[in-house]
């Protein structure tokens, strides 16, 4: 199916097999490396059969990047030039995060901010507690009353919960409303399209499984009560315009279109998840600036979830100032990963500064255990990203001049570095 499309001088050809074949050898040895896969199914079968050593695997990745950096640095297809220098660097850096990967299975210890450097290209500035305690004060003046801010905090978002049995119908009306928004904008594929699956003990609220051929499958965790926020959080994050569209914008305009095999596998710990996150979590603003989405939740979701439309604008505020505190989060992850706070400690943390409650904090930490530094990719992502797209379309950019230079950055394969 690929092959037939592969334009027929390809000189990256051979080195972007064998980091496609890299990838899939580390995905042996982690079970969460390999996100994605829609390439020759016959390599995941030998990757499978050869189960390359974690010595092999960076013995090979390290002459892979010195092949990368040998390979002609000039496009054979001209109109292709600054695309294919993106290329280059985002294969070197790709493979240079596998070999960090590789040296964390085999035992390497790497601070935080050494680990997401070396992951995910990119490091999460430090913020003193003074400025989450400025916003907890802004919070505890517009959440009066007795007890603890986070009980009342807890209480008033009772009232914001998604009954379970208007989940589905819910979150279905925020994809729809989310592909429409995109589609507007951006040229999708006629045969794109996702299935939504409800699932429980899952670290994640939700996931973008990309299965390749423009299709996603959906996952939507519903261990903990489901705000209402949450429906067009993860409609547009998982869906439109983010992962579901990342993938297929890449798997169009990369895979098809050039022939470049290297985007069908989606190594989850390499600087490519710093983009999918920061580009999934500024989509949603994207898609719907602020004043859109007071309406769109007044109009369409509220009523449909059956909540009090009076409190929209209410709700979003207090939300608002919350999202203030998600850095608190990163600060929780660095502590607790460099050994200064233990599992209880950063569990504490993320009540006090980070608003989560006690269950929330728990599956918190539960993600943090499994991904580690990756907490950095949604708010230091969608910051990076937010600060690209308005460098790149100017602050005061059209709604149209905004999706398109998203839509350019969701095409093409820039690193986190490359945003600045
Ligand atoms: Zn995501």
């Amino acid at each position: 199916m690929l092959a037939a499309q592969t334009p027929p001088a390809d000189p990256l050809r051979a080195v972007a097999e064998r980091y496609v074949k890299l990838v899939l050898a580390v995905g042996q040895h982690d079970a969460d490396y390999v996100d994605a896969y829609y390439g020759p199914p016959e390599w995941r079968k030998s990757a499978e059969a050869a189960k390359l050593s974690l010595e092999a695997i960076d013995r090979e990745a390290a002459s892979l990047e010195a092949d990368v950096a040998a390979s002609p640095a000039t496009s054979p297809v001209p109109q292709d030039a600054s695309l294919w220098a993106l290329r280059r660097q985002y294969l070197a850096r790709q493979t240079a995060a596998l070999r960090s990967r590789v040296a964390m299975l085999r035992g390497q210890r790497l601070t935080f901010d050494e680990e997401s450097r070396a992951l995910y290209d990119a490091v999460s500035p430090a913020r003193p507690e003074a400025a989450f305690a400025a916003v907890l004060e802004k919070l505890e003046a517009q959440l009066p009353g007795d007890g603890p801010l986070i009980e009342r905090y807890d209480r008033f978002k009772q009232a914001f919960v998604i009954p379970a049995a208007r989940v589905d119908r819910v979150f279905r009306e925020a994809v729809r409303a989310c592909r429409e928004r995109t589609l507007a904008h951006v040229e999708l594929p006629p045969t794109e399209r996702f299935t939504i699956e409800y699932v429980t003990g899952k670290s994640w609220s939700g996931y973008n499984w990309y299965q390749g051929d423009y299709k996603s499958l959906i996952q939507v965790n519903t261990d903990l009560p489901i705000y209402i926020d949450r429906a067009l959080d993860l409609a547009c994050h998982e869906g439109y315009p983010g992962h579901h569209v990342y993938n297929v914008l890449l798997e169009k305009n990369l895979v098809r279109d050039r022939g470049w095999i290297e985007f069908t596998v989606y190594p989850l710990f390499s600087p490519q998840s710093l983009i999918a996150e920061g580009t999934a979590n500024f989509g949603i603003d994207v898609a719907f600036p602020p004043a859109d989405r007071l309406a769109l939740e007044r109009d369409v979701l509220f009523p449909l979830a059956g909540l009090d439309v009076k409190r929209v604008k209410e709700y979003y505020d207090v939300l608002a100032l919350v999202d203030q505190l998600s850095y608190a989060g990163n600060e929780a992850a660095r502590q607790y990963i460099d050994g200064q706070i233990d599992r209880a400690g950063a569990a504490a943390w993320l009540v006090k500064y980070a608003m989560y409650t006690a269950p929330r904090a728990e599956q918190r930490v539960k993600f943090i255990d499994q991904y580690r530094s990756y907490v950095i990719n949604y708010n230091l992502g969608k910051d990076l990203v937010r600060a690209y797209i308005d460098k790149k379309g100017g602050r005061e950019a059209t709604m149209a001049r905004r999706w398109k230079e998203f839509a350019e950055l969701l095409s093409s394969p820039r690193l986190p570095s490359g945003l600045k």
